[in-house]
């Protein structure tokens, strides 16, 4: 089955890829012309479900089955910010390093240089008959130090709950058995299992 990833985020792209090694899975930039998604759903759920639909509707081929995931660290001493507002938390066209530093900054003001967070990770499905989502959830804390070029995004300041180390320390099969995204594959992968 030819899995279409409504993504263009290579880390994404690299874990979803390692956790499906069974199914043929491809960036949708491979296929078409990449496009603007306008993700403005208030709940990771929502957005995952328009980035499938959007792309699913795109590569008008009915037989395609498309997966989205929206995913996002939610920060407890921010009130759970940034939450589905992590990839742009510096601005729209920010990147992960950008954001990173500005949610160090922000833990920062706060005083503090730890705080308990967690990671989400909503998982849509859209085929031609159907859609699913699932979630995961990955939780820990964040810390103000950044430590170790491991992982993307905001794993270098992430400490999963059991470990003393970043996620930026831990190797990439730990990550893989530890992580919201792997979680919510593996209820994914049960679902492709009926289509
Ligand atoms: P999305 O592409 O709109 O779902 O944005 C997800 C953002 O959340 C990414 O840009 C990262 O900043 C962050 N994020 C999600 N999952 C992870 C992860 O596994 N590690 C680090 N950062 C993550």
């Amino acid at each position: 089955m030819k899995l279409v990833l409504a993504t263009s985020n290579k880390g994404k792209v690299k874990e979803i890829k390692a956790l499906c090694e069974d199914y043929e899975v491809i960036p949708y930039g491979e296929l078409i012309q990449e496009f603007e998604i306008i993700e403005d759903g208030t709940t990771f759920k929502e957005n995952a479900l328009i980035k499938a639909r959007a792309v699913f509707k795109a590569l008008n081929d009915d037989t395609l089955v498309v997966l989205a995931d929206d995913s996002g660290i939610s920060v407890d001493v921010l009130d759970g910010k940034p939450g589905i507002y992590s990839a742009r938390y510096a601005g729209v066209d920010a990147t992960d390093k950008d954001n990173l530093y500005e949610l160090i900054n922000s833990i920062k003001e706060k005083g503090v240089k730890r705080s308990k967070a967690h990671y989400t990770a909503a998982i849509a499905i859209v085929t031609k008959e159907s859609e699913y989502c699932v979630h995961g959830w990955m939780y820990g804390d964040v810390v103000s130090e950044p430590s170790g070029d491991g992982g993307f995004g905001y794993d270098p300041i992430f400490v999963p709950l059991g470990y003393d180390k970043t996620l930026g320390d831990i190797n990439d099969e730990t990550k893989k058995k530890l992580s919201h995204r792997s979680k919510a594959l593996s209820l994914a992968r049960i679902i492709l299992q009926t289509l």
